[in-house]
């Protein structure tokens, strides 16, 4: 286990307790997430390290990189993914001022493979060995491991894509920093993670499923983003709601804190947090933050 004494955004050193909770999904160990008293970033204190963290997505169903599996929720994953790789690359040509493309954490590469059938020259970063070799053999993909990242060259791409990825990275600042450098002065960054000022983050309170702990090791808001970007020079353009999340998040929520799969509560929740959002300063289920460089 890694114990952090300062906060992973904005480097202080006081805070307090602010949730208990448990990995419901995989090994039911309990975590501890804290608040900074400076900044309000959550984060998840003591961690596992970066050696030990693999064996928490050691999982058959880890939905996000099985392509494989087949039930009733792994259906219902499928469906909501192939909308949202539409309405992803939709924003991404809307947002991108060139072609070049990066996508970090590209799980299976769903998302790049119809970003290039789309005119797109694409690449992806993927640290499970499993769905960066299906990436390769199924979609012909160019998918390489977080090393790789090393070798990409300054200014290099015209967009980069983290969906919900960021809150899974080790050290947060030095990723930051590299896919600054990579990125080119007119460059777009796209980071989409969970919101945890959400309706459906306080309505199931430990047993909100975007938690995930300890895989998500930060749980942003739109406050502590902003200090993030600020921190690293970028400004947020535009903040878009993933209103599909809210009602995946509700029936994963459900289903920890019930133990069932309450399909109808689920949607019933889905609807309620999205309805809030509208009124409550775009607090929806998760956000995508479209990111510029600062001008200098
Ligand atoms: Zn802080």
């Amino acid at each position: 286990m890694e114990k952090l004494s300062f906060c992973p955004v904005c480097g202080k050193s006081n805070f307090s307790p602010f949730l208990q909770s448990s990995d419901f999904f995989l090994t039911q160990e309990e975590y501890t997430i804290l608040s900074c008293n400076s900044c309000g970033m959550k984060f998840v204190n003591p961690r596992p390290g970066a050696s030990e963290i693999g064996k928490y997505y050691e999982s058959p169903d880890y939905v996000s990189h099985d392509a494989g599996k087949k039930n009733r929720l792994n259906f219902l994953y499928r469906l909501i993914r192939n909308m949202s790789i539409k309405k992803k690359h939709k924003l991404v040509k809307e947002h991108a001022r060139g072609k070049k493309l990066l996508d970090i954490g590209c799980g299976t590469g769903e998302f790049i493979f119809f970003c290039k059938q789309n005119g797109f020259d694409v690449k992806g970063i993927e640290p499970g060995e499993k769905p960066r070799s299906f990436a390769h053999t199924e979609y012909k993909l160019d998918v390489y491991e977080e090393a790789y990242l090393s070798q990409l060259v300054l200014q290099e791409f015209d967009v980069i894509t983290l969906w919900h990825v960021l809150e899974h990275v080790n050290l947060l600042h030095e990723r930051m920093k590299k896919i600054i450098e990579i990125m080119n002065p007119e460059g777009t960054l796209i980071i989409a993670v969970p919101n945890c000022d959400s309706w459906d983050a306080h309505y199931y309170g430990k047993f909100w499923a975007a938690y995930d702990l300890p895989r998500h090791l930060y749980h942003f808001s739109q406050e502590t983003m902003k200090i993030l970007a600020q921190k690293h020079s970028l400004k947020i353009d535009r903040v878009i709601p993933m209103k599909l999340d809210a009602f995946y998040i509700s029936l994963l929520s459900e289903k920890y804190a019930t133990g069932k799969q309450n399909y109808f509560q689920a949607v019933i929740n889905g609807f309620r947090s999205n309805c809030f959002a509208r009124r409550n300063k775009k607090n929806y289920s998760s956000l995508i933050y479209v990111l510029k460089k600062e001008k200098s």
